[in-house]
């Protein structure tokens, strides 16, 4: 039987979910995992919230992959800098590459680069001990704004307003719990360019919301009138989340709220148009959006009504593009490599799988669908060769 050798680049889900799939086949004799970082799981370590145990659990699974004796985990290792792609390509089989999207979309409005505008990717970095450097985060604030409407805004919001009691029980870096709980942090304004219909929270992530103990969510009833177009969307969905997520919001909205020291606004259908502050944030420009057009194909139109929100910290949580990795072909408008079922174009012997095959997109399961289709394409390729 031949002998395989394949190289596995990112320990992350994507990584993970491939190292599990090549080892259901016997003549893989072996895996090398190298990674950048000293420690494997990428986001999984450093992205999801210290305070998501149920969800950090899948790294025993990962953990049991890289245990095989099949497998030898590489970290400190940069590829396309520490070792070249080529290189890589000479000493194995086939190279998988999974080195996600670590590049955060940046906010491009006046004032988006002014101190105090924070990716949500970096604070995400930090709870978890992966960012050292809290310099640049105004951790002085009392408001906090938050642009985007997915879970990862979620997360950045419930952290800056849970009691420290609730967070000293989760996986937090003291670093970050010995700052977040001296926090003055008052009120969190989650901000959405589209409405609650085209919203990417998750259901049980918006009702966690109600339960953080001395915050109260504030929501305008208004803001959740949904149009005709929107009904339409959610009916073409077949997505329940969406129809869960409409009942949470109204949930969150009715109930009647004790007097809370903190406060958790969501705002929905206003995009910001500029970021204002002598040096550092003082506050943020927000325009109503009017959503124009058919199901499916709704515009977001700006109106001329301006709101002026006073908040010393903008963090952003509006996705992420992948890194180009040097030697690799890459897509600059998608942010990610260009292949067909995980075969990267022109490279031969060369695969991509998870966010930096299918760009910064989805859960950590729907990585294992991925690496699925990608490894069935690895073995169909390596052993033609026999
Ligand atoms: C803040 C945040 C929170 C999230 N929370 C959840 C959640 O609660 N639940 C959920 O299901 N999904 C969550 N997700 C989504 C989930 O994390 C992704 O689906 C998943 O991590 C993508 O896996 P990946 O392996 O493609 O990328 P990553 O997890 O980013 O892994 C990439 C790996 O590649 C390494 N790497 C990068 N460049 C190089 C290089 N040049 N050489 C070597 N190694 C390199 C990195 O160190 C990293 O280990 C979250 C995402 C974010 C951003």
């Amino acid at each position: 039987m031949k002998q395989i050798r394949i190289a596995v680049v990112g320990a992350g889900p994507a990584g993970c979910f491939v190292v599990t799939e090549l080892l259901k086949h016997p003549s893989v004799s072996g895996i090398d995992v190298l990674d950048r970082r000293d420690q494997p799981h990428g986001l999984v370590r450093y992205g999801v919230a210290p305070d998501h145990a149920h969800t950090r659990r899948v790294s025993v699974l990962f953990d049991r992959a890289l245990a095989d004796d099949r497998v030898q985990f590489r970290g400190g290792i940069m590829v396309g800098v520490d070792r070249t792609v080529d290189e890589l390509r000479r000493a194995y089989d086939a190279v998988v590459f999974c080195t996600g999207a670590e590049d955060p979309r940046r906010l491009d409005v006046p004032g988006g680069e002014l101190p105090g505008v924070t990716p949500a990717l970096y604070f995400s970095r930090w709870v978890n001990g992966d960012w050292t450097d809290a310099g640049a985060f105004p951790l002085h604030a009392r408001s906090v704004a938050v642009i985007g409407n997915g879970n990862v805004a979620l997360d950045a919001a419930r952290l800056l307003v849970q009691p420290e009691a609730v967070l000293k029980d989760s996986d937090i870096h003291p670093a970050a719990l010995a700052r977040l709980a001296g926090s003055s942090v008052r009120d969190v304004y989650i901000i959405g360019r589209r409405g609650p219909a085209q919203s990417s929270f998750g259901e049980a992530e918006l009702r966690q919301l109600g339960e953080i103990p001395g915050c109260r969510v504030h929501i305008d009833l208004h803001e959740l009138d949904l149009s005709e177009a929107d009904r339409q969307e959610i009916a073409d969905r077949h997505d329940d989340n969406l129809q869960l997520v409409q009942d949470a919001l109204h949930d969150l909205e009715s109930r009647t709220w004790p007097d809370a020291e903190r406060n958790i606004h969501l705002l929905f259908r206003r995009s910001p148009v500029a970021v204002t502050g002598e040096g550092r944030v003082e506050g943020l420009e927000l325009c109503r959006n009017r959503l124009e057009g058919p199901a499916g194909a709704q515009r977001v139109v700006p109106t001329d009504e301006i709101r002026h929100l006073a908040t010393e910290w903008v963090i952003t949580a509006i996705g992420h593009r992948s890194m180009p990795i040097r030697g690799l072909p890459f897509d600059e408008e998608s942010g990610s490599i260009p292949n067909l079922h995980g075969r990267v174009r022109g490279c031969e012997r060369v695969y991509v799988s998870g966010w930096l095959r299918r760009g910064a997109r989805g859960l950590i399961g729907h990585n294992r669908k991925d690496a699925m289709e990608v490894v069935r394409a690895v073995m169909e390729d390596v052993l033609s060769d026999v």
